[in-house]
């Protein structure tokens, strides 16, 4: 099997490099960590300025303010950003990967043309409001009620874990509209303005030393009931989709290879017993194992990559991606951590190894939380499991 781009789309990968070494400064490197950006205004004023350039949302038409490009162009932009250095934006995957999609298949034309627009600038910053202290892998027990009242729902309840919340002006919430059937069949998708009275969002400490999440209380919030996205009641159908996309988007194959290649460049700069570590048979075997599984992964990428150039919704399958694309790149973090020796120790970016991002301690731990949100690999498992494989429950 021979893959290539055709003569054109060298020639776009060609454009896309250059803007991106031009662009990409280091002050936004250094504040890149396991793929992530944890400053959230540099995060917001790099999403402004990929909006003035056009390219902030490549999937999107460009009607809303996206890129329209092909499937093709769409990966090889995501590959060529993922290889620059440039921070995996959490203001682009909750409003543009998520909800934007899926606001182009439920939302009514007046919630399309309120809200995406603003979500592509990068004017209007969303939060995700899907996990309760007792619901996040069992996410249809969710307990925050919403109950109609006149024209508006009152919502009460507690969400956790909710990026971004503290900085976001809106969020997207499931809640709780009815109580008598299955839990699935009970909830709805709400949007939510984070500014509505009786709101109070509290920032969490994560093992980063940064406040990357929240918890957010709703004592008695009034939500007009034109911002219920799809009908009530019928939310979970909703919510399953935009995981899907989630997951589609979770993992920028492009990122793991990237970080593989650091790894590369760092093991010819090691000194092992008189010679580069490169050339030591028992990390060659390490190194080879892992470049084998990220062509695997690149080819699974790129099989769904062709499902979705035919028109089809990403589908059970884009769990494979989030699974193993995570574990994927803890693992190359691991042997990147080992390639460094004692500078492996390092909390802080050592800017003399490369791109510094993938190696220093505090971005090792940072990766551990790819295993957890957007759904646990166990979780992921039981999807592929259950959806992709058919296999039966028990
Ligand atoms: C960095 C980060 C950012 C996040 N951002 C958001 C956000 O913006 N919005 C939001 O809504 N949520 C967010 N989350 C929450 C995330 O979605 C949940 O943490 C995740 O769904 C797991 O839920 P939980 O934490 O309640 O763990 P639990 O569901 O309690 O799971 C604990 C462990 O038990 C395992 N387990 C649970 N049930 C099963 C089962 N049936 N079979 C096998 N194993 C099982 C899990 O895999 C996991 O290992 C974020 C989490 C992190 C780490």
């Amino acid at each position: 099997m021979q893959i290539s781009y055709s003569k054109n789309e060298e020639k776009f990968r060609d454009k896309v490099r250059l803007w991106l070494k031009e662009n990409v400064s280091d002050e936004i490197k250094d504040q890149t960590l396991g793929g992530s950006s944890l400053d959230t205004e540099l995060m917001v004023k790099w999403h402004k300025k990929l909006y003035q350039k056009g390219w902030v949302a490549p999937e999107i038409d460009k009607k809303w303010g996206g890129s329209g490009f092909s499937q093709t162009e769409n990966f090889i932009f995501g590959y060529e950003y993922a290889r620059s250095g440039a921070p995996r934006l959490k203001t682009k995957l909750i409003a543009i990967g998520m909800l934007t999609p899926l606001l182009l298949q439920f939302g009514t034309k007046e919630q399309q043309e309120r809200f995406i627009p603003d979500m592509i600038s990068g004017e209007i910053q969303w939060a995700q409001g899907y996990s309760e202290p007792d619901a996040g892998s069992d996410l249809a027990n969710l307990s925050t009620e919403a109950v109609l009242d006149g024209d508006d729902f009152i919502v009460n309840g507690q969400k956790i874990w909710t990026s971004m919340a503290d900085y976001a002006h809106w969020m997207f919430m499931l809640v709780r509209t009815d109580t008598s059937g299955k839990k699935q069949q009970g909830i709805s998708f709400l949007l939510v303005d984070l500014k509505s009275p009786g709101i109070t969002i509290r920032p969490t400490e994560a093992l980063t030393d940064h406040e990357p999440f929240c918890e957010v209380f709703f004592d008695n919030v009034r939500v007009p009931k034109e911002n219920l996205v799809g009908k009530i009641n019928e939310g979970w159908n909703i919510a399953k989709v935009l995981l899907e996309h989630e997951r589609l988007n979770a993992f920028p194959v492009g990122e793991v290879i990237a970080a593989l290649e650091i790894v590369v460049k760092n093991a010819e700069k090691i000194n092992f017993r008189g010679k580069p570590l490169l050339e030591d048979p028992v990390f060659r075997r390490k190194l080879a194992v892992l470049d084998v599984d990220c062509k695997a992964f690149l080819y699974t990428f790129f099989r769904i990559l062709s499902k979705l150039q035919s028109g089809s919704a990403p589908g059970p399958e884009t769990s494979f991606l989030k699974a193993y694309g995570a574990e994927l790149y803890q693992r190359v973090m691991d042997l990147s951590i080992e390639v460094m020796g004692p500078y492996g120790q390092s909390w802080y970016n050592l800017k003399e190894y490369g791109n510094p991002v993938h190696q220093a301690t505090m971005g090792w731990v940072n990766a551990r939380s790819l295993t957890i949100w957007g759904g646990a690999s166990e979780i992921q498992r039981t999807i592929i499991a259950t959806q992709v494989l058919k296999l039966p429950r028990k």
